[in-house]
């Protein structure tokens, strides 16, 4: 049988090769939407195969099949373009095996009476062969169930293009265009198939609903390979961005907005429409005072005070965006309130400050604590407690180093005396005399100690008996000079001393002290005012032996 095809029939082939060609493509891609696009490409394939016989020269009984295969593409097509506006909104769960199953009933229900119309002719009252052109054509008369059909389509494809028309809101501009593209490619059968329906396209029944599917069809496959609509997931990233947190702002490579998100707009204070179109410049006038630092090919960041309310701080960050070539084709701001951050930061600052401060103040009164610690707070000599660690410490180094260290004992003379005539605070006075005496009379190095009520110890290191007599005799001829005044008085008084030497005299602290203080009550024994050393202590014991 020769199939001397018409255009219209090659047309409608077309269309259905590069239908099924956009269905294979769109087949198991990972995104919303893709499974029902694929399976709609398909059913408007079958659609327009089936319709091309019609222009093609054979049998009555093909023509009946393939009117029959066609409808399979027309009763399924409509109910498939709501699925894949569902998913491509994201609007996938509302889409349960239930409410799949109810959505395929019309389809199905269609189809079996289409294909049985033989016997109840409740789709088309009436098909007639008739001859035309020199070809024979089926003439339908319309039944009532196909305008049940009519009327179920249009109101499922009005929902779906309800649905698109909604997604192409609530993204940015950035992808509007390409779902612009796809809306006007589904606008185009169904453009057609209403001026079908309504009769308007007079030459021989002709219906440009399946021939505009490769149209439709090249612009869907356009849109997924090209563009990688599919891949793109807009609909989501438009969510995230529009309720983010952080302000977004896309510029294009003229430094136009061409994107702002409400949290962006909310920093500037105006409306996202009011902003889209505007140069960056004239945006952001008044936030940066380097605007030109922000123009670079690199990513920059900068922290910025509000202009209007200047204890809100800023972090932007600007990318720039680079298209396949590396060429700079667009900029991302991104902007941060930092403010919580900024005031932590300060807080962290004051708090660091202060305890520095508390650290030196611990300090000091630490310093002090140890100094009173070793102090006598009627005198400021250093204590007993004092004398003992640092005449340990002392003689240890004096041996290492071999040299000698002389201690004078001192202590006044009749100094109850002193307490019981003129009362304890006359007898403090003297003690502080006494004192005096001591620190002035100390080289560097020496140290001067209280050692008990009113015996005084003079550590010396390094020095020989002989000078440490020397030195003895000076605070004595000191003392003897001293007049004290208290009250009306002046008062007097005398000191006796015993002088040790280490190591010659005593090894040991212990035994150090106990010689000179033996020697000292040698000096008290000989008349007080005296100062005898332990080794004349011990001549004198000698000789008093002999
Ligand atoms: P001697 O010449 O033998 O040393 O006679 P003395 O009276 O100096 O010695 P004694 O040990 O009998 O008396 C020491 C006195 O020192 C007794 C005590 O009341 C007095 N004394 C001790 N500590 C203090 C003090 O801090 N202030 C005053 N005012 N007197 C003190
Ligand atoms: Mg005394
Ligand atoms: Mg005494």
């Amino acid at each position: 049988m020769s199939v001397p095809l018409s255009s219209f029939a090659f047309v409608s082939i077309l269309s259905a090769l590069v239908s099924l060609t956009a269905s294979i493509a769109t087949w198991r891609r990972s995104a919303p939407g893709s499974s029902a696009l694929s399976l709609l490409l398909l059913a408007m394939a079958i659609w327009s195969a089936g319709y091309a016989t019609r222009w093609m020269d054979i049998s009555v009984e093909a023509k009946l099949f393939w009117f029959k295969v066609m409808f399979i593409g027309v009763s399924a097509v409509p109910t498939l373009f709501l699925v894949f506006a569902l998913g491509l909104t994201h609007n996938e769960a509302w889409l349960t095996p239930r409410r799949l199953t109810l959505l395929s009933i019309q389809p199905i229900a269609s189809l079996l009476l289409h294909w049985t119309n033989l016997y109840h002719h409740f789709f088309y009252l009436s098909i007639n062969l008739v001859q035309r052109n020199g070809s024979v054509i089926l003439e339908l008369t319309r039944g009532p169930w196909y305008f049940v059909n009519v009327v179920y389509s249009y109101t499922v494809i009005v929902i779906g293009f309800f649905l698109m028309s909604q997604g192409v809101l609530r993204l940015g501009p950035l992808y509007r265009s390409q779902y612009r593209l796809i809306f006007a490619a589904s606008l185009l059968p169904w453009a057609a198939s209403i001026l079908n329906e309504l009769n308007f396209i007079s030459f021989n029944n002709l219906d440009l609903t399946p021939l505009t599917f490769g149209l439709a069809g090249i612009i869907y496959a356009f849109s997924i390979l090209q563009t990688h609509f599919m891949d793109l997931i807009p609909v989501a990233r438009s969510h995230l961005i529009e309720n983010m947190y952080d302000g977004v702002m896309v510029l294009d490579a003229q430094n136009r907005v061409v994107d702002i998100n409400p949290a962006m707009a909310n920093v500037l204070e105006k409306q996202p429409s009011y902003y889209l179109g505007k140069d960056a410049h004239e945006v952001l006038d008044g936030w940066l005072q380097k605007t030109e630092l922000l123009w670079d090919e690199v990513e920059t960041r900068a922290e910025l005070k509000v202009p209007k309310d200047p204890s809100r701080y800023l972090d932007l960050r600007v990318t720039p965006l680079y298209d396949r070539d590396r060429l700079l084709n667009g900029r991302l701001m991104v902007f941060r309130d930092v403010t919580e951050r900024k005031l932590d930061e300060k807080r962290l600052r004051y708090a660091n400050e202060r305890l520095q401060t508390q650290l030196i103040e611990i300090g000091l009164l630490q310093s002090k604590l140890r100094e009173q610690a070793i102090r006598d707070p009627l005198t400021n000599l250093f204590n007993r407690r004092y004398l003992e660690e640092t005449l340990d410490r002392e003689l240890a180094r004096a041996g290492r180093e071999s040299y000698p260290v002389c201690i004078i004992m001192v202590d006044l003379d009749h100094f109850k005396k002193t307490n019981d005539t003129y009362g304890h605070d006359a007898g403090d006075q003297v003690l502080q005399a006494l004192a005096n005496a001591l620190s002035e009379q100390s080289r560097r190095g020496d140290f001067a100690c209280r050692y008990g009520g009113e015996e005084f110890v003079i550590v010396m290191p390094n020095i020989t008996k002989r000078t440490a007599y020397e030195r003895a005799r000076k605070l004595r001829r000191r003392l003897n000079s001293l007049q004290i005044p208290y009250e009306r008085h002046r008062l007097t008084t005398t000191i006796s001393m015993g002088i040790a030497s280490y190591p010659a005299n005593g090894d040991t602290r212990q035994a150090l002290l106990r010689a000179a203080d033996q020697a000292m009550y040698a000096a008290k024994k000989a008349g007080r005012d005296h100062i005898l050393t332990y080794d004349q202590f011990l001549a004198s014991e000698e000789a008093s032996e002999d």
